[in-house]
């Protein structure tokens, strides 16, 4: 990992940096943070020449070896300064961060989201969440449409407020992307899905875009969740959330094992922001408030909840988990009141 001693390398300082690490088979990869510049060494960064030869340079502040499977992620990586922000927010300072929404935006109703849009920019939160292409377990269930993009679009140009959409694919990708969706929601039945995940932080290297990345179903340790997400920063993009969202084998009652539990155990390994998801976790609106309470006792650093102006005439998920905008404001108050004496971890001295 090299920092500059400006924010930037110049293209000839780079060029230089990047010889070197050729001679031992490495190569650099720049990450664009929203202050500064860091360079990952990609490939074996264990040479003790190339370190030296490296550390020589008088334009660099610091080149660290980070042994760690998770090198740009982790809480000791020099991005471990950098802020994610989403709009003019940045995640996880001064208090928890909400986005609301729709589970499904449904096609045919979008008065239905653009007044829980609005009702929920009165309420403060500062991102939308709409589902435009849903994951649904079952083939003949409805799967969503890119004419629901136009409707989150309308309510983002209505309240101001960011949008976050999930994709599932690089189409969806480069349609979401191509219309300036802030948030990218990768689902937890992507969230093992490599291949997806170089491609988003490929294309939104560089840019204010973040990603919310759900905690797969099936994920055990959270190293592999914390691995899961290098993948998109080392591919470009550190405007990284990681959303622990209920995992499987379900807790009799719940729609999956809640697991905002998490939060302590992934803060004392990353630096990224944890934005837990109640609404799959638990799977009913009367669990949610608890859970929420319960993500920011545990150190989160915000909460993506599904919410509906009317849940009863919502589709997807929303009819069973959806809280309303009244519900919503509750939460809100509940759980700032509790944000000071959140878990926080020590710092690394
Ligand atoms: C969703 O957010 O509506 C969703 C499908 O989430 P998950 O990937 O966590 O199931
Ligand atoms: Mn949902």
């Amino acid at each position: 990992m090299i920092i500059p001693k400006a924010g930037k390398l110049t293209p000839k300082q780079l060029a230089e940096v990047e010889r070197i690490a050729g001679e031992f088979d490495c190569s650099i990869l720049e990450i664009v943070g929203r202050n500064r510049c860091i360079y990952a060494i990609l490939g074996d960064e264990g040479r003790e020449l190339m370190f030296n030869r490296l550390r020589g340079l008088d334009y660099l502040a610091r080149v660290d070896l980070i042994e760690s499977p998770y090198k740009s992620m982790d809480r000791k990586s020099a991005l471990a300064e950098h802020q994610v922000k989403v709009g003019d927010t940045s995640v996880g300072e001064g208090g928890p961060f909400f986005i609301g929404g729709h589970c499904t935006v449904d096609p045919a109703e979008p008065n239905l989201y653009l007044e829980t849009a609005a009702a929920l920019k009165e309420v403060g939160v500062h991102a939308l969440r709409g589902g435009v292409w849903k994951p649904r377990t079952n083939p003949y269930s409805y799967q969503g449409v890119s004419k629901a993009l136009e409707i989150v679009l309308e309510a983002k140009a209505r309240t101001g407020l960011p949008v976050d959409v999930e994709v599932m694919d690089t189409e969806q990708l480069e349609i979401a992307v191509d219309a300036g969706v802030d948030i990218l929601q990768i689902g937890t039945r992507n969230a093992l899905n490599y291949s997806l995940l170089k491609e988003v932080g490929k294309k939104t290297a560089g840019s204010s875009t973040a990603v919310l990345l759900k905690r797969g179903r099936h994920m055990a340790p959270p190293n592999e969740f914390i691995a899961a997400a290098e993948y998109i920063v080392a591919a470009g993009n550190p405007n990284v959330m990681l959303c622990p969202r209920g995992t499987m084998p379900a807790l009799d009652g719940y729609r999956n094992q809640p697991d905002e539990s998490i939060t302590p155990l992934l803060k004392n390994k990353t630096w990224a922001p944890i934005v837990v998801d109640p609404s799959h976790s638990v799977g009913r609106d009367e669990y949610v408030p608890a859970c929420c309470m319960a993500a920011v006792a545990y150190g989160a650093d915000g909460l993506c909840i599904e919410a509906h102006i009317d849940p009863a005439k919502g589709i997807g998920d929303d009819p069973k988990q959806a809280v309303t905008p009244a519900a919503f404001a509750e939460i809100m108050a509940a759980c700032r009141d509790i944000w000071p004496r959140r878990y926080q971890p020590d710092s690394l001295g």
